[in-house]
Protein backbone atom coordinates (compact mmCIF):
# COMPACT_ATOMS: atom_id res chain seq x y z
CA UNK A 1 0.00 0.00 0.00
CA UNK A 2 1.57 3.63 -1.09
CA UNK A 3 -0.98 5.86 0.23
CA UNK A 4 -2.70 5.73 3.50
CA UNK A 5 -6.05 6.96 3.77
CA UNK A 6 -7.26 10.04 2.22
CA UNK A 7 -9.34 12.72 2.23
CA UNK A 8 -11.54 12.46 -0.54
CA UNK A 9 -14.25 10.79 0.90
CA UNK A 10 -14.26 12.10 4.35
CA UNK A 11 -14.95 15.52 2.50
CA UNK A 12 -17.27 14.33 0.28
CA UNK A 13 -19.36 13.61 3.30
CA UNK A 14 -18.64 16.74 5.34
CA UNK A 15 -20.02 18.53 2.73
CA UNK A 16 -23.49 16.82 2.08
CA UNK A 17 -23.48 16.84 6.30
CA UNK A 18 -24.79 20.77 7.13
CA UNK A 19 -27.73 20.23 5.13
CA UNK A 20 -29.13 17.00 7.18
CA UNK A 21 -28.26 18.93 10.20
CA UNK A 22 -25.76 16.45 11.08
CA UNK A 23 -23.42 17.57 13.70
CA UNK A 24 -20.44 15.05 14.59
CA UNK A 25 -18.38 13.99 11.57
CA UNK A 26 -16.19 10.45 12.13
CA UNK A 27 -12.92 9.70 9.89
CA UNK A 28 -10.46 7.33 10.73
CA UNK A 29 -7.79 10.09 10.80
CA UNK A 30 -9.84 13.38 11.39
CA UNK A 31 -6.81 14.30 13.62
CA UNK A 32 -5.20 15.61 9.70
CA UNK A 33 -8.50 16.06 8.28
CA UNK A 34 -9.77 18.50 10.55
CA UNK A 35 -6.61 20.47 10.35
CA UNK A 36 -6.90 20.62 6.33
CA UNK A 37 -10.56 21.71 6.45
CA UNK A 38 -10.11 24.45 8.72
CA UNK A 39 -7.43 25.36 5.80
CA UNK A 40 -9.88 25.05 3.50
CA UNK A 41 -12.49 27.08 4.85
CA UNK A 42 -10.40 29.68 5.44
CA UNK A 43 -9.11 29.99 2.25
CA UNK A 44 -13.13 29.31 1.02
CA UNK A 45 -15.47 31.07 2.43
CA UNK A 46 -18.02 28.94 0.64
CA UNK A 47 -16.53 25.53 2.50
CA UNK A 48 -17.02 27.66 6.18
CA UNK A 49 -19.78 25.99 6.86
CA UNK A 50 -18.26 22.36 6.51
CA UNK A 51 -16.32 23.07 9.80
CA UNK A 52 -18.89 25.47 11.94
CA UNK A 53 -21.25 23.56 14.56
CA UNK A 54 -19.54 20.43 13.72
CA UNK A 55 -17.86 18.19 16.12
CA UNK A 56 -14.83 16.19 14.31
CA UNK A 57 -15.04 12.32 15.77
CA UNK A 58 -12.32 9.89 15.54
CA UNK A 59 -13.34 6.21 15.70
CA UNK A 60 -12.37 4.70 18.76
CA UNK A 61 -10.56 1.68 17.77
CA UNK A 62 -8.90 3.14 14.87
CA UNK A 63 -8.13 5.66 17.43
CA UNK A 64 -5.92 2.69 18.84
CA UNK A 65 -3.17 3.81 16.48
CA UNK A 66 -3.05 7.26 16.73
CA UNK A 67 -1.17 9.43 19.59
CA UNK A 68 -2.56 8.93 23.08
CA UNK A 69 -3.65 12.81 22.97
CA UNK A 70 -5.61 12.28 19.59
CA UNK A 71 -7.49 10.01 21.77
CA UNK A 72 -8.42 12.58 24.17
CA UNK A 73 -8.99 15.13 21.80
CA UNK A 74 -11.13 13.64 18.99
CA UNK A 75 -12.89 10.59 20.41
CA UNK A 76 -16.14 10.16 20.97
CA UNK A 77 -15.89 9.02 24.33
CA UNK A 78 -15.07 12.29 25.80
CA UNK A 79 -17.56 14.23 24.18
CA UNK A 80 -21.36 14.95 25.29
CA UNK A 81 -24.60 14.32 22.96
CA UNK A 82 -22.49 11.51 21.68
CA UNK A 83 -24.43 8.69 23.46
CA UNK A 84 -21.36 6.55 23.56
CA UNK A 85 -21.35 6.45 20.04
CA UNK A 86 -17.76 4.53 18.90
CA UNK A 87 -17.18 5.54 15.47
CA UNK A 88 -17.30 2.37 13.71
CA UNK A 89 -20.13 1.49 12.38
CA UNK A 90 -19.23 0.90 8.77
CA UNK A 91 -16.72 -1.93 10.57
CA UNK A 92 -19.30 -3.38 12.92
CA UNK A 93 -22.02 -3.89 9.50
CA UNK A 94 -18.82 -5.56 7.76
CA UNK A 95 -18.12 -8.00 10.82
CA UNK A 96 -21.69 -8.79 10.82
CA UNK A 97 -22.24 -9.09 7.34
CA UNK A 98 -19.37 -11.33 6.31
CA UNK A 99 -20.41 -14.13 8.72
CA UNK A 100 -23.26 -14.54 6.06
CA UNK A 101 -20.53 -14.95 2.85
CA UNK A 102 -20.06 -18.51 3.76
CA UNK A 103 -23.96 -19.52 4.58
CA UNK A 104 -25.13 -17.56 1.40
CA UNK A 105 -22.21 -18.17 -1.37
CA UNK A 106 -24.07 -21.31 -3.09
CA UNK A 107 -27.91 -19.94 -2.56
CA UNK A 108 -29.11 -18.98 -6.11
CA UNK A 109 -29.72 -15.06 -6.07
CA UNK A 110 -33.75 -15.05 -5.06
CA UNK A 111 -32.43 -16.95 -2.12
CA UNK A 112 -29.57 -15.10 -1.00
CA UNK A 113 -31.22 -11.46 -1.18
CA UNK A 114 -34.08 -12.88 1.21
CA UNK A 115 -31.98 -14.40 3.35
CA UNK A 116 -29.69 -11.28 3.46
CA UNK A 117 -32.50 -9.25 3.82
CA UNK A 118 -34.14 -11.27 6.61
CA UNK A 119 -31.29 -11.11 8.59
CA UNK A 120 -30.31 -6.98 8.24
CA UNK A 121 -33.94 -6.53 9.48
CA UNK A 122 -33.19 -8.90 12.37
CA UNK A 123 -30.34 -7.41 13.09
CA UNK A 124 -32.10 -3.84 13.20
CA UNK A 125 -34.72 -5.08 15.28
CA UNK A 126 -32.55 -6.18 17.82
CA UNK A 127 -30.61 -3.17 17.85
CA UNK A 128 -33.78 -1.44 18.50
CA UNK A 129 -35.27 -3.66 20.81
CA UNK A 130 -32.30 -4.31 23.14
CA UNK A 131 -28.66 -3.14 22.11
CA UNK A 132 -29.32 0.47 23.01
CA UNK A 133 -30.69 -0.28 26.11
CA UNK A 134 -28.38 -3.14 26.98
CA UNK A 135 -25.74 -0.70 26.61
CA UNK A 136 -26.47 1.74 28.86
CA UNK A 137 -27.36 -0.71 31.51
CA UNK A 138 -23.48 -1.90 30.98
CA UNK A 139 -22.31 1.59 30.72
CA UNK A 140 -23.46 2.51 34.18
CA UNK A 141 -22.22 -0.51 35.67
CA UNK A 142 -19.31 0.11 34.90
CA UNK A 143 -19.20 3.81 35.84
CA UNK A 144 -20.52 2.93 39.10
CA UNK A 145 -17.36 0.06 39.24
CA UNK A 146 -14.80 2.45 38.30
CA UNK A 147 -15.91 4.89 40.69
CA UNK A 148 -15.84 2.90 43.57
CA UNK A 149 -12.59 1.44 42.19
CA UNK A 150 -10.65 4.63 41.84
CA UNK A 151 -12.82 6.18 45.37
CA UNK A 152 -14.05 8.66 43.48
CA UNK A 153 -17.13 11.08 43.03
CA UNK A 154 -19.35 11.80 40.11
CA UNK A 155 -18.07 15.48 40.45
CA UNK A 156 -14.69 15.18 40.56
CA UNK A 157 -14.93 13.64 36.58
CA UNK A 158 -15.47 16.73 34.79
CA UNK A 159 -12.45 17.88 36.91
CA UNK A 160 -10.68 14.94 35.69
CA UNK A 161 -11.29 15.56 31.88
CA UNK A 162 -9.73 19.04 32.14
CA UNK A 163 -7.06 17.92 33.55
CA UNK A 164 -6.69 15.24 31.05
CA UNK A 165 -6.88 17.53 28.49
CA UNK A 166 -4.59 20.10 30.06
CA UNK A 167 -1.63 17.25 30.24
CA UNK A 168 -2.97 16.42 25.92
CA UNK A 169 -2.29 20.13 25.13
CA UNK A 170 0.99 20.13 27.01
CA UNK A 171 2.49 17.41 25.47
CA UNK A 172 1.45 17.93 21.68
CA UNK A 173 2.82 21.36 22.44
CA UNK A 174 5.98 20.09 23.21
CA UNK A 175 5.64 17.32 20.39
CA UNK A 176 5.87 20.36 18.34
CA UNK A 177 8.14 22.47 19.71
CA UNK A 178 10.81 19.60 19.28
CA UNK A 179 9.24 19.36 15.35
CA UNK A 180 10.55 22.58 14.84
CA UNK A 181 13.86 22.30 16.22
CA UNK A 182 14.27 18.56 14.39
CA UNK A 183 16.99 19.30 11.44
CA UNK A 184 15.20 15.89 9.80
CA UNK A 185 12.31 17.64 8.12
ZN1 LIG B 1 -4.47 11.31 15.22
Amino acid sequence: MHHGETFRHTHFMDLDLPEKACTFLCGDVICRYWDWAKKVASLFPEYKRMIEGMKPFLGRMHAKVHEWYCQIIWVGHWMSEDALTIGEEQEQVFSKMSRYGSETKHMGIANRRDHLTAAVLFWNDQKEKGMALKQIEISNKQLESDISKYKLKIEQLPVLLGELRNAEKECKAGKEHLKDESPLQ
